[in-house]
C-alpha cells in the first residue's frame, strides 16, 4: 500500500525522488528545502531541492 499523502502545495516533476507522487506531479512531504549550488545563482537551473533522494530506480 502507498502510504504517501500529496502535498498539493509543493508541485513537482521530479519522478526519481522517493518522495514524488509518481502518478502525479507531487511531492508527499510536508515541507521541503530549497537550495543551490551555485554562489551567485542567477537563474531557476542554479537551485536544487535539497530534501532529494534518490528512489528505487537507484538501488
Ligand atoms: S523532495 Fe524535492 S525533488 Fe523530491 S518530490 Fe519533493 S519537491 Fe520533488
Amino acid at each position: 500500500m502507498n502510504s504517501m499523502m500529496k502535498n498539493s502545495n509543493i508541485h513537482c516533476t521530479v519522478k526519481k525522488c522517493k518522495y514524488n507522487m509518481g502518478t502525479e506531479n507531487y511531492c508527499s512531504l510536508s515541507e521541503i528545502t530549497v537550495g543551490t549550488h551555485e554562489s551567485n545563482p542567477t537563474s531557476c537551473e542554479c537551485v536544487d531541492c535539497k530534501s532529494f533522494e534518490c528512489g528505487d530506480s537507484c538501488k
